[in-house]
Formats: structure tokens, sequence, C-alpha cells
């Protein structure tokens, strides 16, 4: 069934350990000025258990309303089941999520079944004589689309980093319970959750990455990057060609097929500046990189470039790191 008319936005919350992710934060702050230039509220919906904390945060973060929905366990289906039917009670003008992979599963999904339009890896929301254009990036990030969503409400999945998290402290709302009926019948059923330990690094949510490309060299080269990630209290990221030479878990793959990262601070190391790598951490707020050819393209994205072998000046880094 489908929304006609829509009004405010609504935001999809996702947990993790019962807190937002991130780019739900950033979502619900984007979304708090879209909001506010129209004249609309944004509700915030949250789906699990014991989510008050959580849905505090969404407030603090932009949402007038957040509305919390009991469901034990994760499940795409019912989650989108759960969005799909609050989409129909309140008739959002907009649904956006965080570029989570879960995001991504749910609101294709949610938008098929409210048969609407679904942007996905969206770096900006603008409006245009009254329509929303929302800018995405194709060909690994070389060319940038924007698009209009005819149908309503439209929906969007934001790429992490691309808005800012702004939480305030004094902002209020109303927080309530939903009770939503959903089909016992779905046909996917989550047997178990394994956890790969490399994912306990979580590249989205870090405000340092230290990268390690082909130009570490070897496996024992690459350790340098652990230690200058260590050093940095930061997390190690990677071109493909350093996951293929099996130097560090595909997890931390960097790029186009691998994570859209926005950390505060990117350091890369042996690196060219591939479209395909840089389309993934072009978010970061400053970016160091190491790379013997002066005429690398990293430079060209860089705030600060290093030109020298990263074996050498690595273990100086760190050395520096350290005294302070
Ligand atoms: P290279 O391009 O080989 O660069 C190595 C660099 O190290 C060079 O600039 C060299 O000057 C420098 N160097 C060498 N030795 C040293 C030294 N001792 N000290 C300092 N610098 C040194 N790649 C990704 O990273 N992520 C992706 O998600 C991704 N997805 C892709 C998807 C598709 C469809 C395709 C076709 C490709 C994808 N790639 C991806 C691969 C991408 O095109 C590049 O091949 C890759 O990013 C290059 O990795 P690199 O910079 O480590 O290696």
């Amino acid at each position: 069934m489908s929304v006609s008319v829509g009004k405010n936005i609504m935001v999809y919350v996702e947990t993790v350990s019962k807190s937002p992710v991130s780019g739900a934060l950033e979502a619900l702050s984007k979304a708090h000025k879209l909001a506010a230039d129209r004249g609309e509220k944004v509700i915030a919906v949250l789906i699990g258990l014991d989510l008050e904390e959580a849905a505090r945060t969404s407030i603090l973060a932009g949402a007038d309303q957040a509305i919390m929905v009991n469901r034990e366990a994760y499940n795409m289906e019912v989650y989108g089941e759960v969005l799909t039917k609050l989409a129909e009670k309140y008739r959002p003008s907009l649904i956006l999520s965080a570029g989570t992979l879960a995001g991504k599963d749910i609101m294709p999904m949610v938008a098929c079944r409210l048969h609407t339009g679904c942007a996905v890896d969206v770096m900006d929301i603008t409006e245009t004589d009254g329509q929303l254009v929302f800018t995405c990036p194709v060909y690994g990030g070389t060319v940038l689309n924007q698009l209009i969503i005819k149908g309503t409400p439209a929906i969007a999945v934001v790429r992490s980093g691309a808005f800012a998290k702004e939480l305030t402290s004094e902002r209020t709302g109303e927080i309530f319970k939903e009770k939503v009926e959903t089909e016992e019948t779905s046909r996917l059923k989550i047997v178990d959750v394994v956890k790969e330990m490399a994912e306990a690094v979580n590249l989205e949510e870090a405000e340092v990455i230290v990268s390690g490309g082909r130009g570490m060299g070897s496996l024992e080269n690459f350790k340098l990057v652990e230690q200058l990630a260590e050093a940095c209290h930061g997390v190690v990221g990677a071109t493909r060609p350093a996951i293929e030479a099996e130097w560090v878990p595909r997890s931390h793959q960097v790029g186009q097929s691998g994570k859209i990262v926005a950390p505060k601070l990117y350091i890369a190391c042996g690196i060219s500046g591939a479209t395909q790598h840089v389309s993934g951490m072009i978010g970061s707020g400053y970016i160091v990189a190491i790379n013997k050819d002066e005429d690398a393209p990293v430079f060209d994205i860089a705030d600060v470039g290093i030109v020298g072998d990263a074996v050498k000046i690595i273990p100086l880094l760190i050395e520096e790191i350290k005294r302070i």
C-alpha cells in the first residue's frame, strides 16, 4: 500500500548494544535541519528491547518524538514490516536510515512495500522548488548523481559521515511505545549470530583510522600500520591489495567494495589513492598520506602529505606520538 500525502521525517534509529549507531544520529541531525526548514517534525523509530536511553539520545540528536517498538531479536523482514506499518500510520514525507548493512537491508524492502523509491549511499540532501534532491556517488565516486524520488515517502539510506551529528543537551521530546502487529510467518529465521573477531573493530564508528596499502610491501611491514593505529588509539584499515595479500582480514577493507568511513583522522600508508579506495574515505575530517611517489594521486586529497618510505617514516611517527 502506498502512502499518499507526506509530512514529517521518520528516521530508523538502529542500535548496537542498546545505543544508537553513529550514522543514525547523523541522520537525525540532518533530519532536524530539513524538518526545521519545512516546518515539520522528526520521528525516530527504535526497534528492540530496553531502548529508553537510546530514545533519549535520539531526541538530543534531533528527534521531536521517539517511538519504541518491542522486538526480541533482529530480523530484517520483521523490522521492515514494522517500519512499513509505522510509515502508513504516520505518513512521513521522508524516511532516513544509517548506511549500515541493516539499513541497506531494510530500507529498499520498505520502499518496495510502499511502492516508492529508495536512494542509497546518500551524501547530501537539498531542497529545490519544494522537492528533495538526493546526491549519491556512482562509478566508484567519480560521478555524483542527483536523484528525485517521485513516490511518497522518499526513502534514503545515508552514507556514514556525510552529515554531522549534533547532540544538544537541552532538546526535549516525546518518547512512547507503540504496539505494531507483524506477520508471525516471516520467511527469514535467524538461527545464530556469529561475530567475526575482526568485526569487533568497528571502522564506521572509529575516530582514527590508519590504513595500509600494497606499498607496505609485506605482512611484516604491515604490522607497522597496526602499531601506528595502536599508538593513535585508532583502528586498522586497508586497501584491497593488502586484503588480497592476506595481511589483514577482509572486514578491514575501506572503499567502494569495502567500508565507507569518515573518521576525524585518516592516515594512508603506502596507498596510491585509487578512486575505488578514495570513495570510501573521502569523508574523513583530516587526511595524512605517506607515499614514496610524490606524484601519487593520494596527495591530491591529503591535508598533509609525507613523501618517503612508509617503512622508515611510521616508526618515527610512533616514537613522536609516544613522546606526547
Ligand atoms: P597501489 O595502487 O599499487 O599503490 C601502492 C602505493 O604505494 C603506490 O602509490 C606506491 O608509490 C606506494 N609505495 C610503494 N612502496 C612504498 C613505500 N615503501 N612507502 C610509501 N609508499 C610506497 N580498492 C580498495 O582499496 N578498496 C575497495 O573497496 C576497492 N574496490 C574495488 C572495486 C572494483 C570494482 C575495482 C575494479 C577495484 C577496487 N579496488 C578497491 C582496487 C583499486 O582499484 C586499487 O587497485 C587499490 O585501491 C590500490 O591499492 P593500493 O593503493 O594499496 O595499491
